[in-house]
């Protein structure tokens, strides 16, 4: 049975010329890019090239891209590397961030910082005023992200930006579901410090960037050889930033294209969807949203089943819960915007990449309509739901 993937926010098959530029540095270009010998110098060039292909993806210079492990690196990075630089200032931040900057600022908060969620209306939107209004003597640093991995609903970045300049505080974007999605530029926006991560967009799991604007001073959070002009220690992992800056490059290269052509796939999805199955609708379907993401709840099931009943029939998505010590939590994000417990376990989150197909999408609005309904067949709740609305008599 050929699969279906369709979870490209968890994770993006890495494209062929990625591992194409990649397999020469797995194979025999091994140098350290930190020797001085024809292999290490080897290895610096091939880092250098992939820096200014990152950096033109996101409209930085060279000198103000920092590599690392991958998303959640960068978001540590930029959070603690700010933060520590004044013990027991203020960090304001979204309630809908990755867990990659709210455990972490909730880890600060712990350790002395005094950390503001702002909350989020019912289309999932940060209200730039409400960061405002959180504004203390105190701020040094906004975070709030570009794009929501689950809702794909884009935050006004421009906006707070301005209100963080304004206020003379430091401002990250978390751009890692927004990357090679959206056009992004880091002179637009008006940021200090934007992170992104390879294997959202195609490159390999394990690699990601931290933009820092020139002039941010940041402490770094690992010590040790003067990589990255002494912001990141570590051997620098060459394969997996060569295939970074491949995938940067091609998806600056088709993004005007990919937009148009994601955005219709998923615009498709949803109103086939929408006609075809009863008791379901869009997830901040009235917000600005990243073309590749839609997420949608169908009531009355658990979206854990349907995504293990999409399983079985080959295609891999996920649903707006997550396990968390042997329970089936409902989405931070989802609950955030105001969904019931219930409404936020029924949903179900469908992200494209550059490899999914029209014929993807049709195949899965070929099956999507019986799955929920046997799923509702087998529901007490949905069952109620239906008895209680036919009139008596
Ligand atoms: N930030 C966002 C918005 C994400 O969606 C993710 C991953 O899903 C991360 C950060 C963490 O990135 P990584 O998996 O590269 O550590």
């Amino acid at each position: 049975m050929p699969r279906v993937y369709l979870d490209n926010n968890a994770s993006a098959p890495v494209l062929p010329e990625v591992l194409e530029a990649m397999l020469p540095f797995l194979r025999d270009q091994y140098g350290n890019a930190s020797s001085i010998h024809h292999n290490g110098q080897t290895a610096r060039r091939a880092v250098e090239r992939a820096r200014q292909e990152v950096a033109d993806l996101i409209g930085a210079r060279t000198a103000e891209i920092v590599f690392t492990s991958g998303g959640t690196e960068s978001d540590n990075l930029a959070l603690w590397g700010i933060a520590a630089v004044r013990p027991g200032s203020h960090i304001i931040t979204s309630t809908i961030e990755h867990h990659a900057v709210l455990i972490t600022c909730e880890e600060l908060q712990k350790r002395g910082w005094q950390i503001t969620f702002v909350p989020v209306d019912s289309q999932g939107r940060v209200d730039p005023e409400d960061v405002r209004r959180a504004l203390r003597p105190e701020t040094v640093l906004i975070s709030v992200m570009a794009a929501n991995n689950e809702t794909g609903v884009v935050q006004p970045v421009d906006a707070i930006a301005k209100i963080a300049r304004e206020a003379g505080v430091r401002f990250h974007v978390d751009a890692v579901q927004a990357a090679g999605k959206i056009p992004l530029d880091v002179r637009e926006i008006g940021c200090d410090l934007l992170s992104i991560s390879g294997h959202k967009f195609h490159a390999s799991q394990g690699v990601g960037a931290l933009y820092v604007r020139r002039g941010t001073r940041l402490l770094p959070m690992l010590y040790g050889g003067r990589h990255e002009r002494e912001r990141r220690a570590g051997t620098e992992n060459v394969p997996g930033i060569v295939g970074l800056g491949e995938a940067a490059r091609i998806a600056r290269r088709d993004l005007a294209a990919e937009s148009l052509r994601l955005s219709g796939l998923r615009n498709h999805l949803e109103s086939a969807v929408l006609a075809e199955v009863p008791h379901c609708g869009v997830v901040a379907g009235q917000s600005p949203r990243v073309p590749n993401t839609s997420n949608m709840y169908f009531d009355y099931i658990e979206g854990e089943s349907l995504v293990i009943a999409l399983d079985l029939k080959g295609f891999s998505v996920s649903s707006g819960a997550a396990c968390s010590s042997g329970a089936v939590e409902p989405s931070h994000v989802l609950t955030a915007m105001g969904f019931s417990p219930e409404r936020a376990r029924s949903c179900m989150r469908f992200s494209f990449g550059k490899l999914t197909t029209a014929a993807d999408v049709d195949a899965l609005i070929g099956i999507l309509p019986e799955a929920v309904a046997r799923l509702r067949s087998i529901s007490p709740t949905f069952h109620e739901a239906m008895a209680s609305r036919v009139p008596a008599g």
